[in-house]
């Protein structure tokens, strides 16, 4: 019997797992991949850590948090400064003083304040209804036209004036002349990637194990050999999508070795924001940790519909899947067996800071007591 099932090898079952462990519990953990670490899994590639789902940068304000992890890896002092390729045309990312300066020459926070003031003046005072105005209300139309607008188009496959506008309400603006997309006080990247923070969490002896098994070919069994089961894949499928199925946006990571190119881009993350390029980004991994090898590893990264059996990657929290999510949060919440955590089990958008958290919060609350 074990005390603890939890389905998903990812940071928050990961996280769970290793606390449970080091309080005595017998734990065993099921993948349905055929690695560990969910969407943080990093391989090397020519000496290379890959982001194998996506780039994946860690940042934090919270010094429990960022103290946790780094007992796990030895963080690099990476920050992420975006460039965005509009057409051939380079700009800094977050929208800074140095990207005013490349699209208007001005040089003063008052003369950028000013040209966005003028441009923002189209919308005659009218609260923003949509992503376009909400967009056009914090950077007006060129940065909109040149940064955004095909950007998010191409990200979620919507017109951006039918986006609603709290996706870009935190968008990071400045004055000053900073790249620095976090604005967190701790950020980094774990020198020899992330797969090494959960073999380290999982390599607990009270921990077993295994991969390549999908929670739902023996679910009743699972139920039968487990005091408890922490469930991170999608809340739906558990429920055989009994009131229907929720919706996310997938990807589609195309990865390329080029031998003998030491440097393709010169930066980690370009964003290509402009509709005629399929891609969203190219990210070129060895500038996370700095590396000098003599090839280098790109992945281009096309946004795609989600349909059953693709990879959920973000979930889509419009009013409709929030509804839905709420009536299975309903049935989730009468399971006594069933715990559902992580990005999947809550169908919420979590950083990795986020996940740690809740998962040390869920330690707290089923363990109790000091880790
Ligand atoms: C493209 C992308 C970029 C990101 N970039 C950043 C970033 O820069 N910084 C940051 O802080 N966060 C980033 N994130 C978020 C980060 O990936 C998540 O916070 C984190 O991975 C979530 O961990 P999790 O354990 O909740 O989920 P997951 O990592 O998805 O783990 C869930 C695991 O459960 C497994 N599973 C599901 N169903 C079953 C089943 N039926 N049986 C067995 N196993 C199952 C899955 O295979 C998966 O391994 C990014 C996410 C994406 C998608």
């Amino acid at each position: 019997m074990n005390d603890y099932l939890i389905v998903g090898s990812g940071l928050f079952g990961a996280v769970f797992a290793y606390e449970a462990a080091k309080k005595h519990k017998k734990v065993k953990v099921i993948e349905k991949r055929k690695h560990i670490g969910g969407n943080i899994y990093t391989e090397s590639i020519a000496g290379i850590q890959v982001h194998r789902y996506g780039a994946h940068i860690f940042h934090t304000d919270n010094q429990e948090i960022w103290d946790y992890v780094n007992q796990f890896a030895e963080f690099n002092r990476y920050t992420n400064s975006p460039i965005a390729n509009f057409h051939g045309e380079i700009y800094n990312l977050p929208f800074n003083m140095n990207t005013f300066n490349q699209l208007w020459g001005v040089v003063t926070p008052q003369t950028a304040r000013k040209k966005i003031a003028e441009q923002r003046s189209i919308l005659k005072g009218k609260s923003p209804k949509n992503l376009e105005e909400q967009a056009i209300a914090l950077v007006g139309t060129d940065i909109y036209l040149k940064l955004i607008k095909e950007y998010t188009e191409k990200q979620w496959g919507i017109p951006a004036n039918e986006l609603p506008s709290f996706i870009i309400r935190r968008l990071p603006v400045r004055y000053t002349y900073d790249n620095n997309y976090f604005k967190d006080r701790y950020q980094g990247i774990p020198i020899g990637g992330y797969t090494q923070i959960i073999e380290k969490m999982l390599s607990h002896e009270n921990i077993q194990v295994d991969t390549n098994v999908d929670f739902f070919e023996k679910k009743e069994h699972y139920h039968e050999e487990s005091k408890k089961i922490i469930y991170t894949g999608m809340i739906d499928q558990y429920f055989d999508y009994q009131y229907g199925a929720l919706e996310y946006r997938s990807l589609i990571f195309e990865t390329e070795q080029m031998k003998n190119v030491e440097n393709y881009q010169g930066n980690a993350v370009v964003n290509y924001t402009d509709k005629e390029t399929p891609f969203t980004r190219i990210i070129e991994h060895k500038h996370f940790e700095f590396g000098t090898q003599k090839d280098t590893v790109i992945t281009k990264e096309y946004p795609k519909a989600w349909k059953r059996g693709d990879e959920p990657y973000y979930p889509v929290n419009n009013s409709e899947n929030n509804h839905l999510y709420k009536k299975y949060k309903k049935l989730a919440d009468q399971q006594e067996q069933v715990i559902f955590g992580g990005r999947l089990g809550q169908y919420t958008y979590y950083d990795m800071h986020q996940v740690i958290h809740a998962a040390l919060k869920l330690v707290q609350e089923e363990l109790g007591g000091r880790r």
